[in-house]
């Protein structure tokens, strides 16, 4: 859990502000039979966005999750950010300013189970539970642990009887009163701390005010007001159908319609979400430039690699891939806020190396390599002829010449 929270504030540090980074907006309302959740996923880091379907198995529900692949601070995991389950249960989770924990003294959640994403709590209650009550049960068997006590995320869950309720902290949940629900990037109990006032909050609540006719559509249309241009993906879900209707980077006229018990009969799955959304017109970006940097060093030193941007025909995001020739390579990364395309490497052996880099688009299309950029393993300071220390000793020992 460590790590995964520790994104978060790898997150922040990286971010000069968290809205530029992630800016989700999340809402439910119910009405009779009808209980909906609509979101949106902001995130400008990157689109590495998956799509899991995990079948019933004995003592866990079955399920979709949608989960992000982080390769930022050194570790390669996995982050589960959003999902559903064959009960109805909804669950989300959202960046909001730091702040320190409170905890019930519970002992903490921890699993080796991989289905719970480094012992991510709420990917465990999507497994175990129907209900909010049931979600409450196991949030007062366990505490979720952050590192230092400092926290950086909530959650919202939503049951498919219309309850629904934010968990900042074990001692600070925000049940649903009257027909809905907003959660954005703020504590409702603390807003002093920042991101608030949020117009994305004030949308959503105007629009649910307003709401005559709960239906998708409706949802629909508060995701397309309070998204912004990092929105990588907007859900609205029906939890009693247990339907989903997923968009693409705000693109409202494109739709793609899951239904989840029908998909789970299909087997257990992991899709990239942006290549179920390709158009059939679509390009690849151009060929990068061969990739810049150091071209030698020593083995097991840090290096970074630069390259620059190359154009998408169809003016999508791009991510890029630097292939290090040691049968590694640096994962997807998007250009950071500055522009700059960079990663790091260090090489075990000593040897050449032929660095090139690629670039895939939002919907998944892929360039060709670069052309490679040669580095050399190494070049050993203590053996380069030309210190002044070798020289000298050369001079003393001219057999040290033919040995070095
Ligand atoms: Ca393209």
């Amino acid at each position: 859990m460590k790590k995964i929270i520790g994104i978060f504030i790898v997150t922040l540090l990286i971010g000069t502000v968290v809205s530029q980074v992630s800016a989700c907006t999340g809402f439910t309302a119910s009405k009779d039979e009808n209980v909906l959740v609509g979101c949106n996923f902001d995130w400008s880091r990157d689109f590495n966005v998956y799509m899991n379907f995990f079948p019933v198995e004995e003592g866990k529900f079955g399920r979709i999750l949608f989960d992000l692949w982080w390769p930022y601070s050194g570790f390669d995991y996995t982050l589960a950010i959003q999902g559903m389950n064959d009960q109805g249960l909804f669950v989300d989770t959202y960046m909001v300013p730091e702040h320190t924990v409170d905890y019930s003294g519970a002992p903490f959640f921890e699993s080796e189970d991989p289905d719970y994403y480094d012992d991510a709590l709420w990917a465990y209650c999507l497994a175990k539970c129907s209900t909010i009550s049931e979600v409450l049960d196991i949030y007062n068997q366990y505490d979720q642990e952050w590192p230092d006590g400092i926290s950086t995320g909530q959650l919202f869950f939503v049951d498919r009887n219309g309850d629904s309720l934010i968990i900042e902290d074990y001692d600070s949940m925000i049940f649903k009163e009257g027909d809905f629900q907003v959660i954005t990037n703020f504590l409702q109990s603390q807003p002093e701390l920042g991101g608030y006032p949020c117009w994305r909050y004030d949308t959503a609540v105007s629009m649910l005010e307003n709401m005559s006719n709960l239906n998708v559509d409706y949802f629909t249309s508060i995701c397309n007001a309070t998204h912004g241009t990092s929105s990588v993906f907007s859900n609205v879900y029906d939890l009693k159908q247990e339907k989903i209707w997923i968009h693409y980077y705000y693109n409202f006229n494109n739709v793609l319609e899951i239904d989840l018990n029908e998909e789970l009969a299909y087997g257990e799955r992991r899709s990239y979400l942006g290549s179920l959304f390709e158009p059939e017109d679509n390009l690849p970006p151009e060929k990068p430039d061969a990739p810049t940097g150091e071209i030698s060093g020593l083995p097991g030193e840090d290096f970074d690699y630069r390259a620059s941007k190359t154009p998408d025909p169809n003016g999508d995001n791009i991510m890029y891939l630097f292939d290090w020739d040691d049968g590694t390579d640096s994962g997807w990364i998007m250009p950071t806020v500055f522009g700059s395309i960079k990663a790091t490497h260090n090489w075990t052996e000593r040897g050449d190396y032929e660095v090139k880099v690629k670039a895939r688009d939002h919907y998944g299309a892929e360039s060709e390599w670069s052309d490679p950029f040669t580095v050399t393993m190494p070049k050993s300071k203590s053996f380069n002829i030309f210190n002044p220390l070798i020289i000298r000793l050369i001079q003393r020992f001219p057999i040290l010449e033919f040995l070095l």
